[in-house]
């Protein structure tokens, strides 16, 4: 197996037992997107020479033993960060142009955390410009490619980062997730994704999407790994002051407690019309697994499931009008035309929705509703302990498919946006493929938990993952 392929826990493992260098981890990395991201356009950009010297000195405090796995738990381990996470002296675009030449003085609390723990910064991935979109085909930087298929989406915001870890250019990636930006790429490319508890990781330093609905989330190739970097990405920031002061627990402690007599709720409103009949199918056998497995299965009611699609395209745009207006002109060069035509429309949607005589009709009136659908998750977890749902109603499409129909495109978001609206942490895994004549095409399932219940969700979902290995299959470039 190439280095490039390995998982982060097993890159920890060869590191340590000295079985190969970070050096020669981060080549086989940088080799990789040599290789394949002028066809995959999953990089904006690639830090090839800080990365090795970053690598060199990973080795040279392996070599002389000055660390602890404790401390450096990532010591030489190559992750990309998402294009809209300001990273110290590296151009940080969030795929505008907007932002094309801005280069941040300082690093968002992730990558900080994530650089403290030894990580090494491999380069940053592309995404929907601003994360506004669902397929990384709303890039002012081109469209980004599914390994998998590179005549389909690999879904979005987080697109480069998720096609970076599927077509094995990085172990794992930062992603934000604000109605479904990390779960839907995890699900079209095969990964596992996580979108934490609203609070639970800081925003400090991420370029702003919609403040009361962006969670700071990653992408990996396993549970396991996923666990790992929120060990480390998770906790109370000064400089955030919405992330919670709740301790952090080892998320990996529970990861192998099995399933046996847990109560899994099977959501009847998340099988929307027009929803693919195949991601169904698929779903029956997922479930029949659970219950194998020693879990319970009720069918549950989130009654106002129908309403937060509406929810979210008013809550969100508004809050997007609002953080965008920061790019006046004065601040960060000058971008009068350089907005792209959705975060136009979002910016004057959203200004519509919060000026006078429409406030009380639009806004007031969507975070009434809002409060519904968090109620309804309350309810749910009064008599189940997780929920699992598909990641989305359609199989990953075809580029130039949606691009043209905003309101098509905004419907792959009708199964997430749930969880961002009620500040609920979620976990998408791989759940298996579906052939057609185009070849296969893998389908992702969303566990859905209560607040602060990643631990659980690590439970599950590893479980599932180990009984299935659905997340072993890797595309072939
Ligand atoms: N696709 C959704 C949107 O366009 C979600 C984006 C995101 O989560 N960043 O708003």
């Amino acid at each position: 197996m190439e280095l490039n392929q390995l998982t982060i826990k097993e890159a920890q493992e060869g590191l340590r037992e000295k079985r190969f260098s970070s050096v020669e981890l981060t080549k086989a990395c940088l080799c990789q997107i040599e290789k394949f991201n002028s066809k995959i356009n999953a990089f904006i950009t690639v830090c090839e020479k800080k990365a090795l010297q970053q690598a060199m000195k990973a080795d040279w405090k392996m070599e002389n033993g000055k660390w602890k796995m404790e401390k450096l738990p990532l010591l030489g381990i190559p992750l990309a960060i998402k294009d809209n996470f300001c990273t110290k002296g590296i151009k940080t675009t969030a795929a505008s142009k907007v932002l094309e030449d801005y280069v941040p003085v300082y690093n968002a609390t992730v990558v900080q955390r994530l650089i403290d723990a030894g990580a090494i910064i491999i380069g940053k991935t592309n995404l929907d410009a601003w994360a506004h979109g669902s397929s990384g085909e709303n890039s002012d930087f081109g469209p980004t490619k599914n390994p998998w298929n590179l005549k389909f989406v690999p879904g979005g915001s987080s697109s480069g980062s998720a096609a970076a870890v599927s077509a094995q250019m990085c172990l794992g990636a930062t992603g934000t997730d604000t109605g479904g930006s990390v779960r839907l790429p995890a699900s079209f490319c095969n990964l596992v994704g996580l979108k934490p508890t609203y609070g639970r990781v800081s925003r400090y330093g991420v370029v702003a999407m919609a403040s009361s609905l962006d969670a700071i989330g990653h992408l990996t190739k396993d549970v396991t790994d996923s666990a790992i970097i929120l060990n480390i990405t998770s906790g109370k920031d000064i400089n955030d002051a919405t992330t919670s002061k709740r301790d952090v627990p080892e998320h990996l402690e529970n990861l192998k407690k099995g399933i046996k007599g847990l109560k899994i709720g099977l959501p009847k409103e998340y099988f929307v019309e027009g929803m693919d009949k195949r991601i169904v199918e698929r779903l029956k056998e997922v479930f029949k697994t659970l219950e194998r497995l020693g879990a319970e299965i009720l069918e549950i009611s989130l009654p106002h499931t129908n309403d937060a699609l509406a929810v979210y395209y008013i809550v969100q745009p508004s809050e997007v009008s609002s953080n965008l207006a920061r790019y006046d002109g004065i601040r960060y060069g000058f971008p009068r035309n350089k907005f792209g035509d959705e975060a136009r429309r979002r910016i004057m949607l959203g200004t519509f929705t919060l000026s006078t005589g429409y406030y009380e009709a639009y806004y007031l009136q969507a975070m009434k509703v809002r409060t519904l659908i968090k109620k309804d998750f309350e309810k749910a977890f009064a008599k189940v302990d997780v929920i699992i749902a598909p990641v989305s109603p359609t199989l990953p499409f075809r580029l130039g498919e949606k691009i043209d129909d905003p309101l098509e495109m905004y419907l792959s978001d009708i199964l997430t946006v749930t969880a961002n609206l009620a500040g609920i942490p979620g976990l998408a895994v791989p759940a298996g493929f579906i052939d057609s004549s185009t070849g296969s095409l893998p389908v992702g399932i969303q566990i859905l938990g209560q607040q602060f219940s990643e631990e659980l969700l690590f439970q599950v979902g590893y479980t599932y993952e180990q009984e299935t290995k659905w997340y072993q299959q890797r595309p072939k470039l």
